[in-house]
């Protein structure tokens, strides 16, 4: 990408299990393998993109409560991770009090944005936020200081339902805190070919969203579950299958919609 790009993207749906942290983590690294420089802010209290990073506890000494407060730049706070280019600000349980801890000042949904305005941010080509499973503080947060959207929608029945939240979500956010929020895409997680409810769920989405919908389908794939055991992202774990590879694919989708965007 062109040098001096940096993107800010918030991979959010208010529901837990759809595939959030498991996109932030291989889109960060199939990103990262393409040659781009990619921070990914774990905002989720669970740490799992840090967990499935390799990023132990201990190791966790500055983290993305010290950036919401304040305390701690981007660069002091970024761990360099087992893939080239790809690093992280960790998340620790610290998390679940700053809803509380900023709750009475008139900024704190700017905290995240104040963070990554600053200069040492524009290091990193692509921001990856992985947000919590629900509309707090933190996911508005995200919302605030991104420049688009990535929305993981698992395959199946109430897929449809939860997405219109969403959307609606994202268009109080441009009426209130971030009107530039752009959709960057829709990405289809947890196929089933065999399952006729999967598919119906991929026509339906594409009935309703059309182009913002990634033509790339991440399949339900046991390596791809696997791989965090391992603190491993799949596309170390297990390069080869077919969830790793359309994470490779659902990377080249994103980039040339980046590209598309700064051509227009
Ligand atoms: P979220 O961050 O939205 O809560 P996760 O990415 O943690 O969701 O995924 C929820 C669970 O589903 C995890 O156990 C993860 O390993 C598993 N999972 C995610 N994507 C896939 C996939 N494509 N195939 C199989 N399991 C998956
Ligand atoms: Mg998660």
């Amino acid at each position: 990408m062109s040098a001096g790009h940096n993107r800010i993207i918030t991979i959010a749906n208010q529901k837990g299990g759809v595939g959030k942290t498991t996109t932030a983590i291989n889109l960060a690294t199939a990103l990262a393998a393409i040659g781009e420089r990619v921070l990914i802010i774990d905002l989720d209290p669970q740490g799992n993109a840090s967990t499935g990073l390799g990023i132990g506890r201990r190791d966790r000494k500055l983290s993305s409560y010290d950036l919401l407060l304040g305390e701690s730049s981007v660069v002091e706070a970024a761990l360099e991770t087992a893939v080239p280019n790809l690093y992280i600000v960790p998340s620790t349980m610290d998390l679940l009090g700053v809803e509380m801890e900023i709750a009475q000042q008139s900024d704190r949904v700017f905290k995240l944005r104040r963070a990554l305005t600053e200069a040492s941010a524009g290091a990193f080509s692509y921001i990856l936020l992985d947000c919590p499973p629900s509309f707090n503080l933190l996911t508005m947060n995200a919302m605030a200081a991104a420049h688009s959207i990535l929305v993981p929608l698992q395959c199946e029945f109430f897929a449809l339902e939860g997405l219109s939240q969403l959307l609606e979500t994202v268009e109080q956010v441009r009426r209130s805190v971030n009107p530039a929020l752009d959709i960057q895409g829709i990405v289809l997680t947890m196929f089933d070919a065999r399952n006729n409810l999967s598919q119906q769920v991929v026509n339906d989405v594409r009935t309703h969203l059309g182009d913002k919908v990634y033509h790339t389908l991440i399949p339900r794939n046991v390596r791809v579950s696997e791989a965090p055991s391992y603190g491993k992202p799949a596309i170390l774990y297990d390069l080869k299958c077919a969830g790793s590879q359309a994470y490779l694919q659902l990377a080249s989708e994103v980039i040339q919609r980046e590209r598309r965007r700064l051509a227009a």
